[in-house]
């Protein structure tokens, strides 16, 4: 078997995973695979898998299951993911969980720990209307949690600060309700296979990676 981390991180949009797991990946040496980051990137490259998807992405609907597998089967066997990996935002579905179960059995690995992150809906919809993304290095800000230096400006590489189209206020209600019916039935499906560990999203940033790491404390 396989060694190091082999995670998905669970949680409704503005939980946090993504920044999460950018810092799971750094801390662990593992890759990070988002599923929204590649479908973001493929649509503004407007690549054929960009032109189906953005539709769906628009209207806070999940992309089809079909598209989605095979594109996180073919990420998983590249190099950066030997030492393991952080899944965010993947899978959304009980047939993507069924899936990746399939993809790992035949990659001769097993899942390690589903961290599901916990965040009351109150919280999450303060989140997602402050979010901004740097549009050249994807760097995650929050206008009122963790701002950038300058008005706009990406600390980290000078890149422009957006806000996602999926961001808006009456997208994030069908991304909500999309969660609520389509992926929170991952935490049952988990918690039978008892790798669910549940993290409360709610804090800072630094205090939720802490209990993360604690939560993952036995994983590696
Ligand atoms: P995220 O950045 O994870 O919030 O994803 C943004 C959007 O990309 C979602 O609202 C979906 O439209 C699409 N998406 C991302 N990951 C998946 C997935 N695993 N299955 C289906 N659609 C996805």
């Amino acid at each position: 078997m396989a060694a190091g981390l082999r995670v998905v991180l669970l949680g409704p949009p503005g939980a946090g995973k993504g920044t999460q797991a950018k810092f799971l990946q750094e801390h662990y040496g593992a890759c990070q695979i988002s599923t929204g980051d590649i479908l973001r990137k493929a649509v503004a490259e407007q690549t054929p898998l960009g032109k189906e998807a953005s539709g769906y992405i628009n209207r806070g609907a999940l992309v089809p299951d079909d598209l989605i597998v095979n594109l996180v089967a073919e990420r998983l066997k590249e190099n950066d993911c030997a030492p393991g990996f952080i899944l965010d935002g993947f899978p959304r579905t009980i047939p993507q969980a069924q899936s990746l179960d399939e993809i790992l059995k035949k990659m001769g690995m097993v899942l390690n720990g589903v961290l599901a992150v916990q965040v009351p809906q109150k919280v999450i919809v303060e989140r997602l209307a402050g979010r901004r993304t740097c549009k050249g290095c994807g760097a995650l800000y929050h206008l009122a949690f963790d701002p950038p230096k300058a008005v706009a400006v990406c600390d980290r590489c000078g890149g422009e600060l957006v806000q996602r189209d999926d961001d808006r206020e009456e997208t994030i209600v069908a991304r909500l309700k999309v969660y609520d019916t389509q992926t929170a039935p991952l935490v049952d499906y988990y918690r039978e296979r008892n790798l669910l560990r549940s993290v409360d999203g709610v804090g800072t940033v630094d205090d939720i990676r802490n209990r993360i790491i604690q939560a993952l404390g036995d994983v590696k």
